[in-house]
């Protein structure tokens, strides 16, 4: 659905690419012998917390960047071939040969190649790799939204080793869960509160607050990105459109560009925020769960890192894995500041 071209891996998971130029045709056949693609794995609720959890036990034989050799996410070279059969690509996005997701469990992982260039991250990506990356998310969206049992599509990055990213080469994850995650039901919550309360989106109250506030961090003129009052992470933003706007797809064209470009300003702060190399960080995009939008119906996308000072890191512990329980050290007025400071500092 929407994809410039699309084919059949080895093991017949599903890959297609986006084009800046739309138009083309993506060839390359993969030449591999994988063995038939049967992702394993079971859903399990915890009778304590209610929460679900995927066992995933055939993830431990993933992929990962320092067990040498080519990168999967290159482009495929006679003799060398990847998970992407092309010699070039744009965008390209492909069913994820480890995932969590799929097969009993019902949903699907998706991985989502931003460059067919190793060594590039999104803030150095071009204006028209952007809307390209943004038209694949947003196509994606609405096919996984329509598979049966699908009750959240989450968008996501990873980017660095500290945050858990396991390959460098530029690339994020869409994961398509047959259940809405904890985050997601403990916001529907309060948004249906908080409709009840005030007949308004929470969305909608919130980025009005924050959007005239101390922890502005840029804008453009259909959105705003802003620390949240109570952020759980050191440096943490939130980018919401100022209007009730669901989810990528129902973005029109022109405003998913705006959307894009303000994402990676963000994402250019994070990296720049201290000396000795690009911050890691993780972007969460939050889109209205598919079965709840007369509640929740408004996006919002979270970045954050995990890094307090340039050798400091926050780490999850007990009262934070444990309890749940999130003790911020760095005052998220203070960390605005910080971040719009943050802008054009890194080296190109
Ligand atoms: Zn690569």
């Amino acid at each position: 659905m929407g994809h410039d071209s699309a084919g059949l891996l080895a093991d017949e998971r599903e890959i297609a690419y986006w084009d800046d130029v739309p138009g083309r045709t993506r060839g390359g056949r993969d030449v591999r012998k994988l063995p038939k693609f049967a992702p394993g794995g079971e859903t399990r609720r915890d009778p304590l917390t209610g929460q679900v959890v995927v066992i995933a036990a055939g993830r431990q034989r993933r992929t990962l960047s320092s067990a040498g050799g080519d990168c999967p996410l290159c482009p495929s070279r006679p003799g060398a071939p990847s998970e992407v059969p092309a010699a070039e690509y744009d965008v390209a996005v492909f069913e994820n040969r480890f995932p969590a997701l799929g097969g009993p469990v019902g949903g699907r992982c998706e991985m989502v190649v931003f460059s067919s260039e190793h060594d590039r991250s999104v803030p150095e990506l071009p204006d028209v790799r952007m809307e390209t990356i943004g038209r694949a998310w947003a196509d994606r969206t609405a096919a996984l939204s329509g598979l049966p049992g699908v009750e959240q599509v989450f968008v996501f990055e990873n980017r660095g080793e500290r945050v858990g990213a396991t390959l460098v080469h530029p690339h994020g994850q869409i994961y398509a869960y047959p259940y809405l995650p904890p985050v997601q039901t403990a916001v529907l919550a309060s948004a249906r509160a908080h409709l009840e309360r005030h007949g308004e989106c929470l969305l909608c109250s919130v980025t009005a607050v924050e959007a005239a506030g101390p922890r502005v961090v840029a804008s453009s003129g259909n959105f705003v990105a802003y620390v949240p009052e109570a952020a759980r992470w050191p440096f943490e933003v939130h980018i919401a459109p100022l209007s009730c706007v669901p989810d990528l797809p129902s973005l029109p064209d022109e405003e998913r560009r705006e959307l894009m470009l303000l994402y990676r300003d963000v994402l250019a702060r994070f990296e720049a925020l201290f000396p000795g190399g690009p911050t890691p960080y993780m972007a969460c995009w939050h889109q209205a769960p598919v079965r709840h939008r007369d509640v929740l119906n408004h996006l919002y996308v979270q970045v954050f890192t995990t890094r307090r000072a340039a050798d400091k890191w926050k780490y999850p512990a007990s009262s934070e894995s444990g309890a749940g329980a999130f003790l911020n050290d760095v005052l998220p007025e203070h960390a605005a500041a910080r971040l719009r400071e943050a802008y054009g500092k890194r080296e190109r």
